[in-house]
């Protein structure tokens, strides 16, 4: 990928989006901070930034960096950088945590992406979590894309796929969960809800690409 497209895919999407869902939207569409699909939709974690939307170049990029292209990590983290620093819960990371794979998932690509991408983000004082486990091992959320109801059944297909390792908690703590895509959001939304079972105050969601702005 050259420089001048993933620039120019900036230039086109990188601008005004819901701090709820991540989708684009106008800045006057806008209620209480929601666009029109959030309104009266309740997620767990607190507000979402991205870099942009899960198509193009930027869809190419982060594909290849989940299936082996780590190298791209360099380019992905820095337009990550940017949009943690322009997000407006910058200042208030304490903990990154990286959205994890299952260990059996985790061993047949040889990496966790998030974690790869967690490691390259700047913040002066935010420290890195782990403690945050997979402990069920879920299908592939693509799969589901042939249902009607395709949103229930993500979240369904996550329910109680995560849990906080024994011993530790996060109370009183303000998390940035960190993952390479958003689609419907169920997997960040139980991430952040198990955070917040084990006792963090708040959980902000920062990913490279966020999927189905398009029917
Ligand atoms: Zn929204």
């Amino acid at each position: 990928m050259c420089t001048g497209c993933w620039r120019e895919l900036i230039t086109c999407t990188g601008g005004d989006y819901c701090s709820h869902c991540g989708k684009d939207t106008s800045v006057y569409g806008l209620l209480d901070g929601a666009c029109p699909d959030c309104q009266g939709r309740d997620f767990h974690f607190d507000r979402i930034a991205r870099v942009g939307l899960y198509e193009n170049a930027l869809k190419k990029m982060v594909l290849a960096f989940k299936n082996g292209h780590t190298e791209l990590n360099h380019k992905l983290s820095s337009l990550a950088n940017s949009a943690l620093q322009g997000s407006g819960f910058y200042d208030d990371v304490e903990l990154f945590v990286p959205v994890p794979l299952h260990w059996s998932r985790r061993l047949m690509r040889g990496y966790n992406q998030s974690l790869v991408l967690t490691k390259k983000l700047n913040h002066p004082t935010a420290k890195i979590n782990t403690d945050l486990v997979r402990v069920r091992r879920t299908k592939y959320q693509t799969s589901f894309d042939r249902f009607k109801t395709w949103e229930a059944k993500r979240a369904a297909n996550v329910a109680g796929a995560f849990a906080v390792r024994w011993g530790h908690n996060f109370t009183g703590r303000k998390i940035c969960l960190v993952d390479d895509i958003k689609t419907t959001g169920a997997t960040l939304n139980e991430c952040a809800k198990t955070l917040k079972q084990a006792g963090a105050a708040k959980v902000f969601a920062l990913v490279l690409a966020v999927a189905g702005q398009k029917p």
